[in-house]
């Protein structure tokens, strides 16, 4: 880590401590050459791998869920910020699972648990891309099961 002040490479850590959420370390570094001190926050990646149906593998990114969402809420009362909210959930939720792989199939469950009591429009066309409908047959099973509740 680079000092700020004179950039000096060596820099010794001090103290090191978690914010209040867990999610960030926030570490006292000292600089070895000029001795002043600095901050720097850690945050730990989500280094979870998502399989794809094709058995490929690809980084985790919430921008990918954000994405599917807005296709499937496409002109849908659904704001932005609740697309993100329902990304951020499924990504809390694979993250406390803390596996290293998981499938892209899991995840779209993970959303559409989510869009069900949303909107039922956008559940049916999310749903539809991700468990790859073939035949009319598999929307009229899905549609009948939003009716159903
Ligand atoms: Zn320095």
């Amino acid at each position: 880590m680079r000092c700020p002040f004179c950039g000096n490479l060596e820099t010794r850590v001090i103290d090191s401590r978690y914010t209040e959420d867990m999610k960030v370390i926030r570490r006292r570094r000292e600089c070895d050459r000029c001795s002043r001190r600095f901050t720097t926050y850690e945050r730990a990646e989500l280094s979870t791998l998502v399989v794809k149906k094709d058995g490929r593998r690809e980084e985790f990114k919430i921008e990918k869920i954000i994405e599917g969402i807005k296709k499937a809420t496409q002109k849908r009362p659904i704001s932005l910020k609740e697309i993100e909210r329902i990304a951020e959930e499924v990504e809390q939720s694979i993250r406390e699972k803390g596996v290293k792989e998981i499938s892209s199939e899991e995840i779209g469950k993970e959303v559409m648990r989510h869009l069900k009591s949303l909107d039922a429009v956008a559940y049916i066309r999310f749903a539809s891309v991700y468990m790859r409908f073939n035949n009319p047959e598999e929307f009229k099973r899905i549609i009948e099961e939003v009716e159903k509740n």
